[in-house]
Order: C-alpha cells, then sequence, then structure tokens
C-alpha cells in the first residue's frame, strides 16, 4: 500500500553539506527508495526528486552553471513538479531544456 513517490525515508546527509543541488540553498534530503536518486526539500525550488546522475551534473559542476539559469531551472522545477507529482529531475530533462 505504499508508494515509492509517497515513502519518507531517515533523511540522509545529502552530497555538497546539504546545500539544494540546484540553487545552493540550505535543504534536506533523502534516498529514494530503490531508486538512484535523492529526494530534496528545499524552501525555493520546493521538494523534488532529483537522479543521481542529475545530481552529479548540476550539484557537483555548479559553478558551470549561472546564477541566472539556476533561478530558471529552480522555477522549472518548480512549475515541473506542480503538474507531474512523480516528476524526477533527471539529465535527459534537464538536457532537452538547457543544452
Ligand atoms: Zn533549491
Amino acid at each position: 500500500m505504499t508508494s515509492s513517490y509517497n515513502v519518507f525515508p531517515n533523511p540522509v546527509k545529502i552530497p555538497h553539506n546539504d546545500e539544494c543541488p540546484v540553487c545552493s540553498r540550505s535543504a534536506e534530503g533523502s534516498v529514494l527508495p530503490r531508486k538512484d536518486a535523492f529526494w530534496i526539500t528545499c524552501e525555493s525550488c520546493g521538494r523534488f526528486a532529483i537522479s543521481g546522475s542529475a545530481y552529479a551534473t548540476v550539484g557537483g559542476r555548479r559553478h558551470l552553471f549561472s546564477p541566472a539559469l539556476r533561478a530558471k531551472l529552480s522555477a522549472d522545477i518548480r512549475e515541473q513538479t506542480s503538474r507531474e507529482p512523480n516528476f524526477i529531475f533527471c539529465t535527459g530533462w534537464f538536457k532537452a531544456r538547457y543544452q
């Protein structure tokens, strides 16, 4: 009776000092069960799922992305999650929009 998207596992320390991989504000993270993905809860971006590879791309190489692009990405994630509750921010979604 549990949906993996609605399970809140124990919070985990996310990489990069508990900063949101998108906007760098302080955020809480947890691991999405059975997936290479994280839940991020950020006051700016909202609550969203991000794949491990997208996390590495966006969070691990944040110097490659301008503040303007990060602000747009943050807004786009909010909009996408509001329309699609099971949305996962993955590299395919990112590349389709920004590369
Ligand atoms: Zn954020």
